[in-house]
């Protein structure tokens, strides 16, 4: 490539940010990160993804990531140079999702036994709403339906930090870390 076409691509960069399409260094990253038979249905960059643990000390707030929503949960990923994963919150696992998507606004509030996550939006993304909105509802029925018709999901426990998890992962949705056999 010209250093011409270099530099305009890095200027184009700056100046038009892309909401809905995760950087390809990050993309590689989150791709290698999913389970088989997961795929990504949507990704929107978030203006803030808070985390409201068991554990005050626990919780936390990401400015500027990734909300990727696939067929089993939702990743929250760091927007940086490389894929790093802040938060899953598996579908199965969610009692309530909260809609707050408007034109003023972009919010979603997740609970799960014990948590909450609250991920915001800007302004900019609000033309992606009412596609986050079903995508995210039709995902969360699926989950709902298959964890009632799959009630013995083998379930094993991470050798790092000990919670109760799908024996499919290939990592720990609590703690990150990489399981055996892979
Ligand atoms: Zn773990």
């Amino acid at each position: 490539m010209a250093l011409g076409s270099v530099i305009k691509t890095l200027v184009n960069n700056l100046v038009t940010r892309n909401y809905t399409e995760i950087p390809e260094r990050v993309q590689a990253g989150l791709e290698k990160y999913l389970n088989d038979n997961e795929e990504i249905l949507l990704t929107l960059l978030s203006y803030r993804a808070i985390y409201k643990a068991p554990k005050w000390v626990d919780s936390n707030t990401f400015f500027n990531s990734w909300f990727a929503l696939t067929n089993n949960r939702i990743i929250i990923a760091r927007n940086s140079s490389h894929f790093k994963r802040f938060r899953d919150i598996p579908l199965n696992e969610i009692t309530q999702i909260f809609y707050e998507l408007d034109e003023h606004e972009g919010k979603i509030s997740i609970t799960c036994p014990g948590k909450e996550d609250v991920i915001e939006f800007s302004k900019a993304t609000s033309p992606y709403f009412n596609s986050l909105e079903k995508q995210l509802k039709h995902a969360h029925e699926k989950a709902k339906e298959l964890k009632r018709s799959d009630t013995d999901v083998q379930s094993i426990l991470c050798t790092k930090c000990g919670s109760k998890i799908d024996s499919e992962s290939k990592f720990c949705p609590e703690c990150g870390a990489r399981l055996g056999g892979f």
